[in-house]
């Protein structure tokens, strides 16, 4: 069968390409082997009306006013700003590290400006390399050896179930440490939720008359029989060139969600658990969505290895076999008839704005 695009997985990245393409004319055939669009930002109502996001939270943030254009195109936004806590020695604590953070976890009631004095006292006193080389000597290079211990360490190892010194640095640079009071967990110019879910906002992006798509369709099902002029692939990276150079680690998340009988479960949104229990987080969505219910959702985020893949793991190991992935996929996209995009595509921790920036990017050139 011959087509014009075919575009591999219906998620952010499949999602945003289809939509580019299809509004410069192109027929597109897009091939999703999940039940369901949206990748891992898939969400649903619960029974008693509160959207749940299946894979854990997504909170859409971006500095880009084009990518903010482009998503207010087909959702309209809640204005959210996300906050976080985390639970350490029995005190909810504002994670990121902050001012507040080091005051209540201390008994202090130091300024803002001597933040900065406190913060590099416990460096001094704290061993690590420099420059950095992994995800503790960033952070220890930042706070100190009890505070990576007290809210760092035990988290990453449940989240990765590797230690923290065999994780690149650019890991930790995700999450800042600050001298001021900014509780919040993105300072982005734009940030949100969509009003009606990600999966109605991803619906309304593929539906135009020159985009079909077909849901439970693995692309090896149909790859023999189908000659596009043009595949987007947006899978896994090492199973496009059939794992030639051993598999890359992906890591998949459990989250087991829970309806309770009451108004409110918890104080913030999300919750961070370093130390306490086997989860990672949880996640109350009625605080991110702003729905009403005498119920309320949870979701408690068990991190793992196999299942859908939700990250990539960025270790030197994985990081080396993506180059030589990644020399591969600049051959197949030379030839004009391939692009790669997205998280699992391009062995990139992108969060979702990344995603589409990187989408539309590399569209250009096809406009
Ligand atoms: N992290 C941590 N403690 C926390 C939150 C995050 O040590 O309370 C570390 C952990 O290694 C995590 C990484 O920072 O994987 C990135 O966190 P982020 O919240 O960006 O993860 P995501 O939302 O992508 O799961």
């Amino acid at each position: 069968m011959k087509c014009d695009v075919l575009v591999v997985g219906a998620g952010l990245a499949g999602s945003t390409a289809s939509r580019v393409l299809a509004e410069c004319g192109r027929k597109v055939l897009v091939v999703e082997k999940r039940s369901h669009i949206g990748g891992n930002s898939y969400d649903y109502k619960s029974e008693c009306g509160i959207t749940v996001h299946k894979y854990g939270p997504h909170i859409f943030h971006t500095d880009n006013k084009s990518v903010w254009d482009f998503v207010n195109r087909f959702s309209g936004f809640r204005y959210y700003q996300h906050k976080v806590l985390s639970y350490v020695d029995g005190m909810f604590l504002p994670f990121p590290i902050n001012r507040d953070t080091i005051c209540e976890m201390f008994g202090l009631n130091i300024g803002t400006c001597d933040v900065k004095t406190f913060l590099e006292n416990e460096v001094r006193n704290s061993s690590f390399n420099s420059p950095s080389l992994n995800f503790r000597d960033v952070v220890v290079s930042q706070v100190g050896e009890m505070l990576y211990q007290k809210f760092f360490r035990n988290y990453t190892v449940k989240q990765w179930e590797i230690e923290p010194e065999m994780l690149l640095p650019d890991v930790a640079g995700r999450i800042p440490i600050r001298e001021s009071r900014d509780s919040r967990y993105f300072t982005d110019k734009y940030q949100g939720v969509p009003v009606n879910g990600y999966t109605a906002m991803i619906q309304n992006i593929l539906g135009h008359e020159n985009i079909s798509l077909l849901l439970n369709t693995d692309y090896d099902s149909v790859k023999a029989d189908i000659t596009p002029n043009l595949t987007i692939f947006t899978g896994k990276l090492d199973s496009f060139f059939n794992f030639e150079f051993k598999e890359l680690d992906y890591r998949s998340v459990n989250f087991d969600v829970k309806t309770y009988e009451k108004n409110n479960f918890q104080p913030a949104a999300v919750v961070n658990y370093p130390n306490d229990y086997d989860w990672t987080r949880i996640t109350e969505f009625k605080q991110m969505t702003g729905e009403n219910s005498e119920k309320t959702v949870i979701g408690f985020e068990y991190p793992k290895k196999n299942g859908e893949p939700c990250y990539i793991v960025s270790t030197k190991e994985n990081i080396s076999k993506r180059e030589l992935y990644m020399a591969k996929v600049k051959d197949f996209e030379k030839t004009g008839h391939f692009l790669f995009i997205g998280r699992l595509a391009e062995y990139k921790y992108y969060n979702m704005d990344q995603v589409i920036y990187a989408t539309l990017s590399k569209l250009n050139k096809f406009k």
